[in-house]
């Protein structure tokens, strides 16, 4: 029969007496309640960060500078890709530009021809007409 009388400590935080877990023991210097065991978390993270001043800062300079080399190949791809861009509306304009005075030929060939034929039906005409008329006076 263990005899052992549990010791009550006094919480750290809120000041209540408390039975520390067993396996624990002394050494728990903060009651179970949910708010004393946060407060006694962020005190040690508080600690932690007291001992280890440089650990952030030079993870943060770190994680700077990898957003930065990160934010740096976003802005290129995106540039890149502009300059893709410019360089197909570049082409397109080229292209146009070509295009254009090509087709305003073809606009005029096509009249050319248009009248031609217009005129070449007119001469059929006018030959079947002198036909017509020769066969009339046969
Ligand atoms: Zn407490």
């Amino acid at each position: 029969m263990d005899m052992k009388v549990i010791k009550h400590q006094k919480c750290e935080i809120c000041g209540r007496d408390f039975s520390p877990d067993r396996r624990i023991g002394s050494r728990q210097k903060v009651c179970s309640n949910l708010a004393c065991q946060q407060e006694r978390k962020h005190r040690a993270q508080k600690n932690w960060l007291k001992k280890n001043p440089n650990y952030f800062k030079g993870r943060y300079q770190e994680l700077k500078e990898k957003i930065k080399e990160r934010s740096t190949k976003i802005e290129n791809a995106k540039s890149h890709k502009d300059n893709h861009q410019q360089n197909i509306q570049d082409e397109i304009t080229i292209s146009k530009n070509k295009l254009l005075p090509i087709m305003a030929k073809l606009d005029k060939f096509q009249d050319e021809i248009s009248s031609r034929i217009t005129s070449i039906k007119l001469h059929f005409s006018a030959i079947a007409d002198d036909i017509q008329d020769e066969l009339t006076y046969l």
